[in-house]
């Protein structure tokens, strides 16, 4: 365990960073299949794991009973893991069984977890034999959603980055193409592509699509935007497939939404003056969804655990927007390149994390008395019941927040804790 107390980083911002290495306390990155297997819909999510990785998923996830689940567990009993049985067969076996039933299904995931790591699965190779054997009708890749050194949004990263070879090249002589690059609801995808239909800017995709069919090209001439932060690897993969990086901040908020278009406007070489004609009405929207939530968020003070990597762009929105008063922005990993343009505007006087000591961070958390904790799930029971008032940050994954109308969606999740919390006290 090596901890460096506030040092000066040598990115491309100069926020003094504390970097902590120590005991953490997050989610493993099976939970993204939460909110990805809803986003595709003919995808299916297989985990190659444990009884323990079942439990985790379905709870996470839920069960519908009225419509088939897209996830599933290969649960490895302990004769695979000691190796008695072949897991190849099995999975095959498994794999097949799967397919028959479920003709629906033409995109598998195979998820890799901590048992299939630990015993040395190679599923990337298992990926490969299927989609041999099951072609054409479904092509099967693999990810790691392992919680070995991962934070729970790495997974959708992971999940992505598979993808990214599977899209087939632009034509040569394509022009100009833009991919919104992370998962969105439905309703935020819509809301942007009129957008950027309203802004003359297209052909726009999303990665990842709602149909296994509809995976969008890449070369040269595409240009991408992040949506999430927490894309590195995709990101990686984009730029080696030759795609081009939109440099903006995150769309949460009227500033960070304003932003993000403005890049891809930008690059298209829209006016400035079509754009404000554009933005302006949903601008004029959000900010009177604000205005409502400011008064009773203005000045209260807030601590970020290490859980999202949502947590910088978030903290960026709660303070410049709504006048909050960040203490600590902890984040798992603290991506200088994707954040350049969040981290000159957050507040000078917060302490920015990297990474985590989770008893010393406790330590400053109670010292500080926040008024509310964005934290996983499993530190915030203890902080409630320390009187602390607390947000899950996974609940920033499973809500629509992106984009202007859900400016006024996302102020709430910080205003709704602490209304229960003075409901409680009166
Ligand atoms: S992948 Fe690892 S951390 Fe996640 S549920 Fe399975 S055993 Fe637990």
């Amino acid at each position: 365990m090596t901890i460096q107390t506030p040092v000066a980083s040598k990115g491309c911002s100069d926020v003094p960073v504390l970097r902590e290495r120590g005991q953490r306390e997050v989610f493993c990155g099976l939970t993204g299949i939460v909110w990805l297997h809803r986003k595709m819909q003919d995808a299916f999510f297989l985990v190659v794991g444990s009884r323990t990785c079942a439990h985790l998923i379905q709870s996470a996830a839920g069960v519908m009973i009225f419509a088939e689940p897209r996830f599933a567990t290969a649960i490895m009993e302990e004769r695979d893991l000691a190796g008695l049985v072949d897991a190849n067969d099995e999975l095959d076996r498994v794999v097949a069984r799967l397919l028959e039933r479920r003709p629906d299904i033409k995109l598998l995931f195979l998820v890799g977890s901590c048992p299939s790591e630990v015993i040395k699965l190679d599923l990337s190779r298992a990926a490969a034999r299927l989609s041999r054997s099951h072609a054409p009708a479904v092509r099967v890749l693999n990810y790691s959603g392992s919680g070995i050194e991962t934070t729970f949004t790495q997974g959708e990263d992971a999940c992505l980055a598979s993808l990214v070879p599977e899209l087939p090249d632009a034509a040569p002589n394509a022009g100009k193409s833009l991919i919104v690059v992370g998962a969105l609801a439905d309703v935020v995808e819509d809301q942007f592509r009129r957008l950027f239909d309203q802004l003359g800017i297209g052909p726009v995709s999303f990665l990842p699509p709602r149909r296994t069919s509809e995976l969008p090209t890449v070369g040269p001439q595409t240009q991408y935007l992040l949506a999430q932060p927490f894309l590195g690897d995709t990101a990686r993969a984009l730029d080696e497939r030759g795609a081009v990086r939109l440099h903006s901040n995150f769309p949460l908020g009227i500033e960070g939404t304003t932003n993000w278009l403005r890049a891809a406007a930008d690059a298209w070489g829209v006016s400035e003056q079509h754009f404000n004609t554009v933005v302006q009405p949903p601008q004029e929207r959000a900010r009177k969804a604000l205005d409502h939530h400011r008064e009773r968020l203005a000045d209260k003070s807030i601590f970020f655990f290490p859980d999202s990597q949502l947590e910088v762009p978030l903290a960026r929105f709660v303070s410049r927007e709504l006048g909050m008063r960040p203490i600590e922005i902890g984040t798992p990993y603290l991506h200088q390149q994707h954040l350049a343009a969040e981290l000159p505007l957050l507040p000078q006087n917060a302490l920015l994390s990297e990474g985590q000591d989770v008893e010393k961070q406790l330590d400053r958390c109670r010292a500080a008395k926040p008024d509310i904790v964005v934290c996983g799930l499993g530190l915030a029971n203890p902080l409630e019941a320390e009187g602390m008032t607390t947000k899950w940050s996974i609940e920033l994954l499973f809500t629509p927040i992106q984009g202007y109308e859900q400016a006024g969606d996302l102020a709430e999740l910080f205003a709704r804790p602490l209304v229960r919390r003075s409901r409680l006290e009166v």
